[in-house]
């Protein structure tokens, strides 16, 4: 499938930058064999076995020894023959050893390369592909299950049936197009509009795990409001609770304290503290706030958190002010424990919300006594019914194909027996936009945007 000539050998560092026990380098070309001679003096390995060997640079010298292990064409990740260098974890000796591939007449791998040629030899399809990034990027322990679900290709398999009872729908109709005479018969005896309906729902099956996929892999984001002492560390914490996999550092940027992110139920909740929103001159700061200012802006939830014997101060209510119309607002009242434990948890449904939130919850974050009913109520805010073996780690580009596919059998539905042309049409856009999904009908354009989001080595 690869368009012209034979494609550059390409090289890479593929294990992370740091220091490791172990870092490769990977390579993938054509007939790889010279090479993997070249770089360890002569040496020839076997397919799939590991030869324990130096790597060798242009005077013979060792630059690292290891593990080389060679993989011929086909049977490769690439579909090319691959080879790995699985030398020490030192980023010198590793940019070392991708320098001797380069004088080896290898070129550096763009991002994504590896996986691009994976998919471009029918290695992967499109949706496995995105799931080999999405493993890597996994944020909670549920969304590298469900990615590596999609890797294997489950997430395809129930396109791929979609597709197939689509086509035999698709066959049925344009028979009847053939057969004008007959048209009204034959729909009727096949009952190709019983199996549109059955496709209907099989499709609306689909996006419904689509859409609890997108929660995990996207999570919600969250932002803490109230006055100073109100308890908003303290509730940050007690939802982290146990959590060992509590990301403080996101992504590009040195940790600032007004965001963490925690796992609830397996998913990401990315969450701002409002209390670090305030007027500043330091620049690092500034950028910290700027982008926290950001977070509250696209963020799905407010919690605002209120000590109900004082009420809302004049600071929690200006940041109130700031808050996007749009925000979900759920009220909590902390601090329970210092009150009437029994009274404060049976007073719970009748508790009044001083914000105007449709839902307000009392708990205390030190004893931890409510914080049940408040994961509850977030999770429920953004939809999350648990996590269940149909689900994989949608994009937002499947969403989309599936709600398109989903227009076009609607309006498939409504086309009567005189209108058997334009019920054919429908289910042949339905189809395109579902295999749209694995990238068999996909355009140049669209693979650079998928494949360039991948980190290099990938
Ligand atoms: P923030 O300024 O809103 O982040 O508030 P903190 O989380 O720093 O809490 C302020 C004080 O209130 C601390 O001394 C906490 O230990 C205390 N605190 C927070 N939540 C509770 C609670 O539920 N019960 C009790 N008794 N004290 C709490
Ligand atoms: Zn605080």
């Amino acid at each position: 499938m690869l368009s012209t000539g034979t494609p550059p050998t390409i090289a890479a560092i593929a294990t992370a930058n740091g220091r490791g026990g172990v870092g490769v380098v990977r390579i993938s070309g054509k007939n790889l064999l010279p090479f993997a001679q070249q770089i360890t003096g002569g040496k020839t390995p076997e397919p799939r076995t590991a030869l324990y060997t130096d790597f060798l640079d242009a005077q013979g010298n060792a630059i690292d020894n290891g593990l080389l292990l060679y993989f011929t064409a086909p049977a490769s990740f690439t579909g090319e023959d691959v080879l790995e260098l699985q030398g020490h974890g030192g980023q010198i000796v590793l940019q070392m050893l991708l320098q001797r591939c380069l004088e080896l007449g290898a070129r550096i791998a763009e991002a994504g390369e590896f996986t691009k040629r994976a998919f471009l030899n029918n290695k992967l399809d499109l949706a496995q592909a995105e799931s080999v990034a999405d493993l890597i990027d996994a944020s909670s322990q549920s969304a590298a299950r469900m990615a590596v679900r999609s890797l294997k290709g489950a997430f395809s398999a129930q396109i791929h049936t979609l597709v197939d009872d689509l086509i035999t729908l698709r066959m049925l109709v344009e028979a009847t197009l053939d057969f004008p005479e007959e048209d009204i018969d034959f729909l009727e005896a096949a009952d190709a509009k019983g199996k549109l309906r059955a496709l209907q729902t099989q499709l609306a099956d689909i996006l419904a795990n689509a859409r609890q996929g997108a929660i995990l892999r996207d999570g919600m984001s969250v932002v803490l409001v109230g006055a100073p002492n109100v308890g908003k560390s303290s509730l940050l914490n007690a939802l982290a609770g146990d959590d060992v996999a509590i990301v403080t550092d996101i992504a590009g940027t040195t940790r600032d304290t007004v965001r963490e992110q925690i796992t609830l139920d397996g998913v990401p909740i990315h969450i701002t503290d409002t209390a670090g929103l305030r007027q500043t001159d330091d620049v690092v700061e500034k950028i910290g706030i700027e982008r926290s200012e950001k977070a509250v802006q696209n963020a799905d939830v407010a919690l605002i958190l209120v000590d109900p014997s004082e009420g809302i101060n004049k600071t929690t209510r200006d940041i109130m002010c700031r808050l996007p119309a749009h925000l979900k607002r759920i009220e909590v009242h902390n601090k329970i424990d210092l009150r009437n434990v029994q009274a404060a948890r049976s007073d719970d449904a009748a508790a009044q919300s001083l914000s105007g939130a449709d839902t307000v919850i009392s708990l205390s974050a030190k004893t931890g006594a409510g914080l049940d009913l408040l994961k509850a109520a977030l999770l429920q805010q953004i939809g999350w019914q648990g996590e269940s073996e149909g689900l994989f780690l949608a994009r937002t580009r499947h969403i989309h194909a599936l709600q398109t596919a989903q227009a076009e059998l609607e309006n498939a539905a409504l086309c009567d027996n005189n209108h058997i042309e334009l019920l054919a049409e429908h289910l042949r856009l339905a189809q395109a936009a579902c295999n749209q999904i694995t990238g068999e009908f996909t355009s140049d354009d669209l693979l650079g945007v998928i494949f360039s989001r991948f980190c290099i080595g990938k």
